[in-house]
């Protein structure tokens, strides 16, 4: 499979580029997504969890005692910290990876607080490992793993070795809680991935995904070779979009994401074909387009946006446009090209079209609009 390596050509400090680099946690840009992506999910769902794990400990605070109950709102509240425009986070995975080290922590700390070995909340650890593969890379399950069966020996063994060793049935139970929870939900997780990968259509906006792109280009690249047809190119970048998430709220900025898409598809002509290539940014493919073609196109796509509230809010896109020459397309470096021109528009002051029409190094900047 073709993979982006067209970013390369682009350069360091173009708003295509991801400005936040890899980790051990989330190999990927796309891990990272991946990350954001279950923690919106995860998030109105973990407060429902924790309140069945408060009611079971008040039900139980009789005969367990109420520090258990205090360390859970503290993990709640932690939570509430890590969440905390985890979005706007250069890092968020070990954002995210702090606050789940530290509901391990938390919880551990209620078992000691509740009778060590004989604690009944023994294999509420193995809670929190249900989520570790879907946000983590295979080193990161693995990490929480040492992490989830280190605390458990610390709260039984090195509390009280001599009630372990006359009765280690409930430590046993819970290192195969640990280890049966953390075993099933990997295959999910590989499947949610595969699934994802497979899938070309985006689900936020039912526009064309990365994956359709990278399956495109090698066929627009054999069909343009030698013939004279001119493959237009457009990046767009929705202006300012993390004051609109700040202003809106996260759902807010889905739906001005979601009716910007469609407004962006209306405007299409037959046979464009439109893809949503980063969180707020998409691509327009022209084939046979011609440059002057594709200059138009993003005006009238940047007119379209902007002259009209999107989904009730004000907001502006700005455009880098490029050309292929004709008989060959490098998508490559006409993206480069495309995504260079963008740069110039964001820092000219947005809501523009620029392009950048030449290939041979010299360059010709139009500013249509502003
Ligand atoms: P600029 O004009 O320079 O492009 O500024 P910007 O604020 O738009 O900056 P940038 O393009 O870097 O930021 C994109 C923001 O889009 C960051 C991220 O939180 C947000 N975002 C990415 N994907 C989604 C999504 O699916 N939904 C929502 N609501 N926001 C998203
Ligand atoms: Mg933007
Ligand atoms: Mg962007």
């Amino acid at each position: 499979m073709l993979v982006f390596t067209f970013v390369s050509d682009v350069p360091m400090n173009s708003p295509m580029r991801s400005p936040r680099g890899t980790s051990w946690l989330c190999p990927a840009e796309a891990d990272r997504s991946r990350l954001l992506d279950m923690e919106r999910r995860i998030k109105p769902v973990r407060v429902a969890a924790m309140g069945i794990l408060g009611a079971a400990l008040i039900a139980s605070g009789p005969w367990v005692g109420w520090w258990p109950v205090v360390v859970l709102l503290v993990s709640l509240a932690a939570f509430a910290v890590v969440d905390y425009r985890i979005e706007r986070a250069p890092r968020p995975e070990y954002r995210m990876a702090a606050g789940w080290a530290l509901s391990q922590l938390l919880i551990a700390g209620s078992i000691a607080l509740s009778g060590g070995v004989q604690s009944p909340a023994l294999c509420w650890l193995a809670i929190p490992v249900v989520t570790l593969s879907s946000r983590f890379s295979a080193r990161g399950v693995a990490a929480g793993l040492l992490l989830t069966v280190g605390l458990l020996l610390a709260v039984t063994f090195g509390l009280d070795h001599e009630a372990v060793m006359d009765d280690p049935s409930n430590l046993i139970f819970a290192l195969g809680a640990i280890g049966a929870v953390g075993i099933l939900t990997t295959p999910l997780m590989i499947s949610d991935q595969e699934n994802r990968s497979d899938a070309r259509i985006d689900a936020l906006t039912g526009l064309l995904n990365r994956h359709a792109l990278e399956l495109r280009i090698p066929e627009l690249e054999l069909q343009a070779d030698g013939s004279d047809v001119t493959i237009g190119v457009i990046v767009a970048d929705l202006d300012h979009f993390k004051a609109v998430n700040d202003q809106h709220g996260h759902a807010g900025g889905d739906d001005v994401l979601r009716a910007t898409s469609a407004r962006l598809r209306t405007q299409g002509r037959a046979f464009e074909l439109i893809y949503r290539i980063g969180g707020e940014e998409f691509l327009v493919l022209m084939p046979g387009a011609s440059l002057q073609d594709t200059i138009e196109r993003a005006e009238t796509l940047r007119g379209a946006v902007s002259g009209e509230a999107v989904a009730g809010v004000a907001v502006t896109i700005s455009c880098g446009v490029s050309v292929s020459r004709p008989g060959s397309f490098d998508f490559q470096q006409v993206f480069g090209r495309a995504d260079a021109a963008l740069y110039e528009a964001k820092q000219g002051g947005r809501d523009q079209v620029r392009v950048r029409s030449l290939d041979d190094g010299a360059t010709e900047l139009a500013k249509l609009s502003a």
